[in-house]
């Protein structure tokens, strides 16, 4: 015999120990008054049908015959009425994934948020699970076990209707609606929550947490009302169920009722609108067109909502804008969040979505290549994401930029992957104004050399143009890029500077203060004077220079000099830095050490007498031939990061020209043969088939021969191995360490 116990009203008791196996459900029903042509009874008998426990059913199931609802389950969910409002989810993409690609997609969707430029987080039921709290349906689906008793489904109890004193069951209402108001109490949020909270604050323009949650966790969690929009409401803030008035009021945590474990109805003093006395709801947009909900609190959220939005949508650099919307348990019934945040993304054409959820991770397939799944648990998921952002931020991929606008400047860490839109957003997070648009360009420039490159603002640095020049203070060498961009930068210091910046700045100019007072000093000027060639001036100042660099983190050595002259070089237009510098190279006497020789007379090589420009050697240390680039270790006025006139101009000008010697070694094919070396006066912007001219003049070639010598360039290799050599063009700019081979006439070396 079978029975159907379910068919005749009888479900199991919650206490089967204490005597009472089976009681009768009748007495607890509550009375529903139903348009759709199937009961929730014949629903939940259909459903039992089905091979998936986790099938979902539409809203709209109700409304569906009950040959449409058993096609439905039976098929899986492949077989459903037209205009069924869940998506078909064999349609969309990433509905299931390897392991690999979920691997590639978690580091995908690191990425992103490591260059966010603000971050959208729409959550779901799905975002409470792991704070212990049920999902309304699907997998973690128990909510109140009082819905099985009373013959309710979760849209059935959570109706405006039931709060009407007459027609409805305010104590059933606040059994149910009590439940959730102590359950979201007693749950505290995971720390996924304040993990995300940490990722937005890193976004330039900020994050926003949209949420169809009604557990007001994410206040909880520490994040401010201001960047929370609740769009369904919260358990806890009640309003009149009448309403007599749009007021919403906070509920105190205990609200003094007791659920009767038979019935499911609330004992104890119902809570009141303190207006009308009528029964008080949560301020909650229930189901069935909730037109009591009072939309006062939401509205305000919204209007936050919405200005951020706005304000991002309204910049000039709204198309280049890096958003990640990150959606996080949101299902597939009740699609509000979903909705939100596809919309979202056709608002800023490089927005990019991460979908969160371990059920329904299937993407669009018009999202395909803006959004990637992540078919895992929301926690876990957070707490890999946000582990492989810190891994991107360690210091290694860290680089140190300095920009340079039309007026004003900021110096700020970032990946060095970051693009120049972006560097601009993280110069707005540090309190300056930047007036750009889509169009701004930003001129790449490298202290000490004449090497530019112009690019975009959806463009990075490469990699090249980093220089490992010292910070801002201490010892410390970073990678370093400088970058003058086409915008007006303004804070509220009158320098418009950023206070690392105006670090910067002051310490150079202490070193210079320091410098110039050991120049000055009537011992430097007697010594410097007695000097008989330039290698007697750089002696001298080196002694004042070594005296002084350690002080600021800085080598007493060759490399050191090079280091100081990279670091004044990075703010030298600045105040009156320059003046500095030209005061050190007039009392240092480098200035005035232009007639002197290079080497004393009496110790020179005969043949460079008579050809000035050329001095030949036999292997010059590799300190001297930085010694005949750079002089004094300083740096010429044109080379300033800013010169005078681009200022004036307002536009981005490359570096002028200025002198550079070519240290030109032939190449021998004898291995043990050592490398001869010219040093030929060049200019930075001299091409390479120019000195090819001078080449042959000073080796006395003929046309062919000349036309025949092979001039290269060192190239180093990027991981350390052994340097090779790459064929110069006659039409690139020649460098400071040249070679040459297929050249049989050299000057002879005399010696003497
Ligand atoms: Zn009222």
């Amino acid at each position: 015999v079978a029975l159907d116990l379910v068919q005749d009203g009888v479900v199991a008791s919650a206490a089967p120990l204490q005597g009472t196996l089976l009681r009768k459900q009748v007495s607890l029903k509550a009375e529903i008054h139903s348009e759709g042509t199937l009961s929730k009874a014949e629903i939940d008998e259909i459903l039992q049908m089905a091979s998936d426990p986790g099938l979902l059913v539409p809203l709209e199931v109700k409304h569906w015959s009950r040959q449409q609802l058993e096609l439905y389950v039976l098929s899986g969910g492949v077989l459903r009425p037209k205009g069924c409002s869940l998506p078909d989810e064999r349609l969309l993409a990433n509905a299931t994934m390897t392991q690999e690609q979920i691997v590639s997609a978690l580091a995908q969707a690191s990425e992103w948020i490591t260059s966010a430029d603000a971050l959208l987080i729409g959550s779901g039921a799905g975002m409470g699970v792991d704070s212990g709290l049920g999902t309304f349906r699907g997998g973690h689906k128990g909510v109140w076990d009082g819905l099985e008793a009373v013959g309710l489904a979760y849209e059935d109890i959570c109706q405006p209707k039931w709060f009407q004193e007459e027609a409805g069951e305010p104590r059933l209402a606040w059994g149910f609606w009590n439940h959730c108001h102590v359950a979201y109490q007693e749950s505290r949020p995971h720390d996924g929550y304040s993990t995300l909270r940490r990722l937005g604050q890193r976004c330039p323009l900020g994050f926003f947490s949209f949420t169809s949650n009604i557990d007001s966790h994410w206040i909880a969690s520490g994040m401010s009302p201001e960047r929370v929009l609740e769009v369904h409401g919260a358990v806890r803030w009640l309003q009149c169920s009448k309403p007599c008035c749009p007021d919403v009021w906070k509920a105190p945590n205990d609200l003094g009722l007791a659920e009767d474990g038979e019935s499911h109805r609330v004992t104890g003093l119902l809570p009141l609108c303190p207006k009308c006395q009528a029964v008080a709801r949560p301020n909650v947009q229930m189901f069935g067109s909730d037109g009591d909900f009072s939309r006062a609190r939401r509205a305000s959220q919204n209007a936050r909502y919405d200005a951020w939005l706005k304000r991002m949508s309204e910049r000039p650099d709204r198309e280049s804008l890096r958003l990640v919307v990150l959606e996080v348990g949101c299902g597939l019934t009740v699609p509000t969040v979903r909705k939100e945040m596809e919309k979202v993304l056709q608002i800023f054409p490089q927005a990019r979505l991460v979908r969160v959820n371990p059920e329904n991770p299937g993407l669009a397939p018009e999202l395909v290549n803006r959004g990637v799944s992540l078919p895992l648990p929301a926690q876990m998921t957070i707490s890999q994401l946000s582990q492989q952002v810190a891994n991107a931020e360690t210091s290694e991929k860290q680089a140190t930029f300095i920009l340079w606008g039309s007026e004003g400047g900021v110096e700020l860490r970032a990946p060095k992957g970051t693009s120049v839109g972006r560097l601009l957003r993280l110069a707005e997070l540090e309190g300056m104004s930047v007036q750009f648009s889509q169009e701004t360009q930003a001129v790449i420039i490298q202290p000490m050399s004449n090497r530019c490159e112009t690019v975009s603002i959806d463009q990075t640095v490469p990699l090249s143009f980093f220089q490992e020049l010292k910070d801002a203070e201490g010892s410390d060498l970073q990678a370093t890029a400088v970058l003058r961009v086409a915008a007006k930068f303004s804070s509220s210091h009158q320098s418009n500077l950023n206070s690392v910046l105006r670090r910067r700045q002051e310490q150079v100019g202490e070193l210079l203060d320091e410098m110039n007072q050991l120049f000055g000093e009537p011992g430097y000027q007697r010594s410097v004077r007695a000097c008989e060639d330039k290698r007697g001036v750089i002696k001298e100042a080196k002694k004042v220079q070594f005296q002084v660099l350690p002080k600021y983190g800085i080598e007493a050595n060759d490399k050191g000099l090079a280091l100081m002259a990279t670091w004044i070089a990075t703010v030298q237009h600045l105040g009156d830095l320059q003046a500095k510098v030209d005061r050190s190279m007039d009392i240092s006497f480098f200035m005035h050490m232009g007639k002197l020789p290079n080497v004393k007379a009496s110790t020179r090589l005969p043949y460079s007498a008579d050809k000035p420009p050329v001095v030949m050697q036999d292997q010059p240390p590799a300190s001297k031939v930085e010694e005949e680039q750079q002089p004094a270790a300083k740096v010429e006025q044109e080379q300033k990061p800013a010169s005078k006139a681009a200022k004036a101009s307002k536009e981005i000008q490359p570096p002028a020209l200025r002198p550079l010697t070519v240290a030109l070694s032939r190449l021998s094919t004898l291995e043990d043969a050592q490398p001869e070396r010219l040093l030929v006066e060049c200019s930075s912007g001299t091409k390479v088939s120019e000195l090819r001219l001078k080449v042959a003049e000073i080796c006395d070639l003929d046309a062919r021969s000349a036309r025949q010598a092979k001039l290269l360039f060192r190239m180093r290799s990027a991981q350390g191995g052994q340097p090779g050599f790459v064929t110069a063009q006659e039409g690139e700019a020649v460098a400071a360490e040249m070679f040459i081979t297929n050249i049989d006439r050299w000057p002879e070396q005399s010696k003497g």
